[in-house]
């Protein structure tokens, strides 16, 4: 499979059949040197630098029902909450503090949120930290809703695609959702100037190889400023409790690919691969990750926000152990920065 890395690095894509084949047989040998590969070119373009970004996980309320998500409008189990202006300004100034330059505002698909609302938060927070970028990641919206929140201050939006297929998208996701509108919205928001991130969960149910490389392949043609690519973990109070979660090595093999394919991306090790495994986000790293996100959200509903079950959200996932996420950091090589961290694909 190393022809195909070598491939991978030189042209930057894959064809479809030899992106299957990849996928399917790499060996543990093959990822070690697909991340050596990436650790150079990550090196390349960013150093050892890794960017943080300060998640503020402002409301649990949702419209959607997605099959996967523990937040997700059926779950009565779910301890619902928002946060107010005042509070999400307080996350940014404790934020601010502890050397973040990015604000991620991320939430359901709430009602509560108007276009009014939500603009008037970002307005807030672009005044008092004009030195900021402003993340948002609130799902599916107008055009003309992306657009004021644009004019409003917000520079990126984070938006996973979740993957690409559409029949595998429908298995995912009630009727009322699609694969389609879904990556209009993306398409919406790069065009009216938004860095804009996508992603998907590795090894969500029915994933194949083939619907990998559509997810690759779209990857490539959006051509985005962020992936956030995590496992699959389920929660316990969704319909796919009992189904089995992604793996670490399947993630980290991804993340290695993807930072081959889009070489100037930025890359996050997620919470989730945190979650998986210890030191999962240190194995992203060094698998061609670039990004943490810490969450920044009061500590008293931190354990609300639940998408999957155990997620981690004390220790070095809060915002407050900055210092010793660089620790671990340093530990491998790489330094947290203070810094908005903006994507050098462009
Ligand atoms: S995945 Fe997002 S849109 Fe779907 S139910 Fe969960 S929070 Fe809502």
């Amino acid at each position: 499979m190393k022809d195909f890395i070598d491939e991978l690095e030189q042209n930057q894509t894959l064809p479809r059949g030899d992106w299957i084949t990849l996928i399917t047989n790499f060996t543990p040998e093959d990822a070690q040197y697909l991340f050596e590969r990436a650790r150079v070119i990550q090196n390349q373009h960013y150093g050892n630098q890794v960017f943080i970004r300060g998640l503020i996980e402002f409301t649990n309320y949702c419209k959607n029902d997605c099959y996967y998500c523990g937040i997700r409008r059926s779950n009565r189990n779910a301890q619902r909450y928002r946060l107010t202006k005042d509070s999400i300004l307080n996350c940014c100034r404790k934020g601010y503090k502890l050397g973040f330059r990015t604000f991620v505002l991320q939430g359901g698909e709430d009602g509560h949120f108007t276009d009014a609302a939500l603009v008037e938060i970002v307005s807030a927070i672009r005044q008092e930290f004009p030195d900021c970028a402003i993340t948002l990641s609130v799902g599916e919206r107008s055009r003309e809703s992306y657009e004021a929140l644009y004019s409003a201050g917000a520079n990126r939006y984070l938006l996973r695609h979740e993957t690409y297929d559409h029949a595998h998208y429908a298995r995912l996701h009630p009727s009322e959702l699609s694969a389609a509108h879904r990556q209009q919205c993306l398409w919406d928001l790069k065009d009216i100037g938004y860095q804009v991130g996508t992603g998907f969960m590795v090894g969500s149910p029915l994933q194949t190889a083939e619907t990998l490389t559509d997810d690759m392949l779209f990857l490539k043609k959006l051509n985005p400023q962020m992936v956030g690519i995590g496992p699959f973990i389920p929660h316990h109070d969704t319909p796919f409790a009992d189904q089995t979660p992604g793996t670490l090595s399947l993630t980290l093999f991804l993340l290695g690919a993807i930072r081959l394919m889009l070489p100037k991306v930025l890359l996050p090790a997620t919470t989730a691969l945190g979650t998986i495994a210890e030191n999962g986000r240190e194995h992203g790293v060094l698998a061609g990750a670039n990004v943490v996100m810490p969450n920044l959200s009061p500590a008293n509903v931190r354990e609300n926000y639940l998408l999957y079950d155990n997620k981690i959200c004390t220790g070095d996932e809060a915002a407050e152990s900055v210092e010793h996420l660089q620790q671990s950091m340093q530990a491998i090589g790489y330094n947290i920065v203070v810094s908005r961290g903006d994507s050098l694909n462009i």
